[in-house]
């Protein structure tokens, strides 16, 4: 397809590109193509098929405003409804025909002369735009730990994000490293059906307490009767998220009651006490993405579960060997371990004004305007950009916050043919950033993917959603200037 032309690229479709799609469509602006290098939609949640895989953010939340999800039975949704619900919502906001699934961009570059974007993808098609969208979320890119020996196990491995479904682990030893939120939802299954489940836990995470999966009787009746109950479900989990966990952030009120909540999940569900000090963290709550879960401490209680933590040393051809010497025989290991979050829009290579790289620009750590705008880089906008996500409410709602802005600026457009967020702007915001930054939770010492290898915090957003609203909700022309 090389050769064409849209008013507007987007690259990637997940909620971001497909949020970013569906605004452009509704604004009766037609000329849009979105690039997904995967063989569909969904993002992540096509990618993340492991046992268990499902949002612990409630539906009714994690849905766009203008699609909300609606259910009187289901609660929180499992992989397969969201991704069900993405692929709905392409059909119905009438998508479907602006998608070129399969390709892959692997370089965008703006020329002044034209005030146009090239993008070209792996295959070396060439495809130009007045503007690009980068839409390729943060936890896309599987990291594999670097622990000696990694290559000599001779059993399958895979990552949770690369499941291999053609193993069966029925009566297997597996070993799962690495005990993240995919970890907590995996280990339950996979303890139902594996013969020994062996899991690997450098640092001990907060867990709080996770609702049941499905409404019980009266909140099915109420919703079945009164449909505009769900809405106020929807609203309700937001407020209580956005003001009972966004303090934790800045280690405010919430942090105490939450980091109580936690110890009794912990004390109530693990009475054995050498497994409960293993599993007790030593970093305060909110430093790490806390795990809401309620079936990852009962799974670690079963007879064929074991839960290791000494540091591994290595890994060799039959399985694990820990620090004290031990060796723990696996037939398969599943890399439970993350992403390359802190890695923002690689492997692209993005090249703005003067051929100014876009990596060359981000050495110390991604920054964008909002998370959305870069100077040197006219007409290009990013979606869950830099210090964006969320650990503590819908990350569907940053995303509309986003689009909303994008549109905002597109509409500047219509005057002008390039449009780009000022330097001063710029660093005024980086250094807001920076001081906001500094006095939150994820500067308490621990390591995680909010922070790049150098310990900078350059994946979570630092405020309430509510902040990030009134931020986007603003005139952008005062930060941006167009040409
Ligand atoms: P993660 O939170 O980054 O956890 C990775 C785990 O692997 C950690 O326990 C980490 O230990 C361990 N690890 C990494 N390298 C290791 C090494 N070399 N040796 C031993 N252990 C190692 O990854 P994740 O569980 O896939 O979750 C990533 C994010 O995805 C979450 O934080 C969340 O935002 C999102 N998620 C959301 C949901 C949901 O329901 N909404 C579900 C799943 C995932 P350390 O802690 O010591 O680094």
């Amino acid at each position: 397809m090389s050769g064409e032309h849209s008013t507007v690229a987007i690259v990637g479709a997940g909620f971001g590109g497909l949020g970013m799609a569906a605004a452009l469509k509704r604004a009766g602006m037609d000329s849009f193509t979105v690039f997904e290098k995967g063989d569909g939609v969904g993002g992540i949640w096509r990618d993340n098929t492991y046992p268990g895989c499902g949002c612990d953010v409630p539906s009714h939340l994690y849905s766009f405003s203008f699609a909300p999800y609606r259910s009187d039975t289901v609660r929180y949704p499992g992989q397969r409804d969201i991704l069900a619900y993405l692929q709905d919502t392409t059909d119905l906001e009438g998508l479907r025909r602006h998608l070129r699934t399969n390709t892959e961009i692997s370089s965008a570059e703006y020329d002044e002369a034209t005030t146009r974007w090239t993008l070209t993808t792996r295959d070396g098609d060439r495809h130009t735009a007045d503007v690009v969208v980068f839409a390729v979320g943060q936890l896309h890119r599987p990291k594999l730990p670097d622990i000696a020996g990694r290559e000599d196990f001779t059993g399958p491995a895979f990552h949770t994000a690369q499941w291999d479904h053609a193993q069966d682990l029925t009566g297997r030893r597996v070993a799962v490293i690495g005990t993240g939120s995919s970890a907590a939802q995996l280990v339950p299954r996979l303890a139902e059906a594996a013969g020994r489940v062996t899991v690997y836990q450098r640092t001990a995470n907060w867990v709080i307490p996770k609702p049941a999966n499905e409404f019980g009787p009266l909140t099915r009746q109420a919703f079945g009767r009164l449909p505009a109950l769900q809405s106020a479900f929807r609203a309700a989990t937001y407020l209580a998220a956005d003001m009972g966990l966004s303090p934790v952030v800045s280690r405010g009120w919430s942090a105490r009651p939450l980091t109580w909540l936690a110890r009794r999940h912990l004390r109530r569900q693990v009475p054995d006490p050498v497994l409960r000090a293993k599993l007790t963290p030593n970093h305060p709550i909110g430093c790490k993405r806390i795990v809401i879960d309620s079936a990852f401490y009962p799974a670690l209680n079963q007879d064929n579960v074991d839960l290791v933590a000494d540091t591994i040393e290595r890994i060799d051809a039959t399985g694990i060997r820990t620090a004290d010497g031990t060796h723990r025989a696996a037939d398969v290991i599943v890399y439970s371990t993350g992403f390359r979050a802190s890695e923002f829009l690689v492997p692209l290579d993005v090249r703005g004004r003067a051929g100014a790289r876009l990596h060359d620009r981000w050495t110390g750590g991604a920054e964008a305007y909002l998370g959305i705008a870069y100077p040197e880089f006219p007409n290009m906008f990013l979606i869950h950009g830099p210090n964006t996500i969320l650990g503590h409410n819908s990350n569907v709602f940053i995303i509309e916050c986003q689009v909303h802005y994008i549109m905002n600026c597109l509409r500047l457009l219509r005057d002008a043919r390039a449009i780009e967020v000022r330097a001063e702007a710029m660093a005024a915001y980086r250094q807001w950033l920076d001081r906001t930054l500094a006095g939150t939770v994820w500067q308490a010492g621990c390591q995680s993917w909010y922070q790049n290898p150098a310990g900078r915090v350059t994946n979570p957003w630092p405020m309430s959603t509510m902040h990030y609203r009134r931020l986007t909700r603003r005139d952008p022309r005062p930060a941006f200037r167009t040409s």
